[in-house]
């Protein structure tokens, strides 16, 4: 049988596609060679445009994922110890006027269940392992958990699989881009006493570096900030008592972390393929770009992608 579009990952991309292939009405084959969702916050903001566009298709449009999130109506800009500048969220022209705040965890699960309603599972634990492509389709080859390899034959095929994407390296497209020359450190955790106005964001520019704040839900928030390069291969997670003291220094004063959800050391990459297309086969999201999370438009921009080609 000849699937119209196999699509290769299940993350936020790759289910989006999948949900508007759906929305026009085109069978789908969408697979994930992970056995299971993500369970990390990771993208924390869906922006207006996103939830616009999710308003466009399911029976609730973007309603299920408003309703999961926490809106954000400013960022507040901190330096010396004051305030230098605001930008209110609430000033953009559209119907979700907000930054909303939802862990990709959260993103990913609502997505599936959207999917799930039209009548679509991912199928998790199988893998593209390799693909051939011509003018009229594209064979691919699945191997599934029990190592079985599956060869299917699909009209087009969008890698959604990541930065790491497999159906970019069969395409042996270039992912031209540098790695940035400083390490950063995330985390995902339960903030006592924090004087930001609880539906607000902070940044924070300190001599020593920049210090960002963002709620997540109440009482939870995630921080970023930037440390001097460690030169390990892969920047080290920090502890809890490593974000209190950065926290003490240049964020917010007062201010006590506890439970933390996620803590996490990462380097920035940004890096892009010359062409989204190469004949039946696409590649969108994180496969196609990755860049900064200033701005937080890396999830966004992936499912912008995916509504854009479907
Ligand atoms: C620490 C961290 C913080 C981030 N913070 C933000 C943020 O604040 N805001 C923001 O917008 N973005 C942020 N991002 C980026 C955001 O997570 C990504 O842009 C987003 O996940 C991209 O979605 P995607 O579907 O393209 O790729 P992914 O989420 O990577 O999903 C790809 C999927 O493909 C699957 N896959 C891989 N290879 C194969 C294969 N061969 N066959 C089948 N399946 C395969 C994977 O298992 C995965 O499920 C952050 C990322 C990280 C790591």
């Amino acid at each position: 049988m000849t699937h119209p579009v196999l699509i290769a990952g299940a993350g936020p991309v790759g289910m989006t596609l999948a949900s508007e292939l759906a929305r026009y009405g085109l069978p789908v084959r969408i697979v994930d060679k992970a056995a299971a969702r993500t369970d990390k916050s990771k993208a924390i903001i869906v922006w207006s445009r996103s939830l616009e566009l999710l308003d466009r298709g399911g029976p609730d449009g973007a309603a299920p994922f408003v309703a999961a999130g926490y809106k954000a109506s400013a960022v507040n800009l901190v330096a010396g110890g004051g305030p230098i500048g605001r930008i209110e969220l609430g000033d953009v022209r559209s119907p979700h006027a907000y930054a909303l705040m939802l862990p990709q965890s959260e993103t990913e699960r609502l997505l599936e269940e959207r999917l799930a309603g039209q009548g679509i599972a991912a199928e998790r634990g199988v893998e593209l392992l390799s693909f051939t492509h011509g003018e009229t389709g594209v064979d691919s080859i699945l191997r599934h958990p029990d190592g079985r390899e599956e060869p299917v034959a699909a009209g087009w095929l969008v890698g959604c699989d990541g930065a790491h994407s497999a159906a970019r390296h069969g395409l042996d497209a270039p992912f031209a881009g540098e790695t940035l020359d400083s390490d950063w450190i995330l985390a995902d955790v339960h903030l006592r006493d924090c004087p930001v106005p609880p539906h607000e964001a902070a940044i924070y520019w300190h001599r020593e570096g920049v210090f960002l704040l963002f709620p997540i839900a109440s009482g939870r928030y995630r921080l970023l900030a930037d440390i001097p390069p460690s030169g390990a291969a892969h920047p080290p997670d920090p502890t809890l008592e490593e974000v209190q003291a950065i926290t003490d220094r240049r964020g917010p004063a007062g201010v006590t972390l506890f439970d933390p959800i996620w803590l996490a050391g990462f380097r920035i990459n940004g890096r892009k393929v010359a062409s989204y297309r190469h004949g039946r086969v696409f590649l969108a999201g994180d496969a196609a770009h990755i860049h900064s999370p200033a701005g937080g438009q890396g999830m966004n921009t992936g499912m912008q992608d995916a509504m854009n080609l479907a």
